[in-house]
């Protein structure tokens, strides 16, 4: 029996319309005074802290911890300012089967892994008043590798839940191969949602325990039993 559902954001939660690459771009020009700096980087799927290692890279900017404090401040900021003005939308389906989860499994711990920073990851879900459906998370700043932040992720689910958790009793939910691989890595199984950036041909043959176009396509109750089937 599935016990933990954790949740990307970007791609299977909401469309925020690349707020994300906005803010990132401009906060490391204004910083760092680099112009279009994240040209070419493919963003799905991957935690912000590598995203941020590969800007360091690619530039060959030293890292110095005043000046990357300073990025990542003007990020937030600026965050919050392109989520205002991009017109960003819910994905089909969210708000029906988070509530139904909500009230109709009680027993079930809704949770976020995400590679968006923690105040990111608050941000965006704030916009669409989803942040107080989940009681735990792990996110971009606690790891840059997702296979880390899925381990993080089910050993804070254990320590809410008082109690270890087998792989099986946890579901992955998510829009890219990057979240197919690192709910494997810890054994959950994965329902993988075609309303991101990879097709869902690309999806199905990732092996994810199942496959949906979009989550209107899923019914709490039967998700639960099915999955852990
Ligand atoms: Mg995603």
């Amino acid at each position: 029996m599935i016990r933990v559902i954790l949740f990307d954001i970007d791609g299977t939660l909401v469309d925020c319309r690349g707020a994300g690459r906005l803010a990132m771009e401009r906060a490391w020009l204004e910083i760092y005074g680099i112009a279009d700096a994240a040209r070419g980087m493919k963003f799905g799927g991957r935690t912000d802290q590598f995203l941020f290692s590969e800007l360091y890279r690619i530039h060959k900017v030293p890292v110095d911890a005043t000046r990357h404090e300073q990025f990542i401040a003007v990020f937030i900021h600026l965050l919050h300012h392109y989520l205002a003005q991009t017109d960003g939308s819910l994905l089909p389906g969210v708000w029906g089967l988070l509530r139904r989860l909500r009230e109709e499994v009680p027993g079930v711990v809704l949770g976020l892994l995400t590679g968006n920073a923690r105040l990111a990851a608050e941000l965006k879900l704030r916009c669409f008043d989803l942040w107080g459906f989940f009681a735990v998370g792990a996110f971009g700043d606690d790891h840059h590798c997702r296979n880390r932040l899925a381990e993080i992720a089910l050993d804070r689910s254990e320590r809410y839940l008082g109690r270890e958790l087998e792989g099986r009793e946890v579901l992955v939910v998510g829009d890219t191969l990057h979240d197919v691989r690192c709910a494997h890595s810890i054994g959950a199984s994965c329902l993988a949602v075609g309303t991101g950036s990879v097709s869902w041909d690309q999806l199905r043959e990732a092996n994810a325990e199942r496959v949906v176009r979009d989550l209107t396509e899923v019914k709490g109750c039967d998700l639960l039993g099915e999955m852990s089937a």
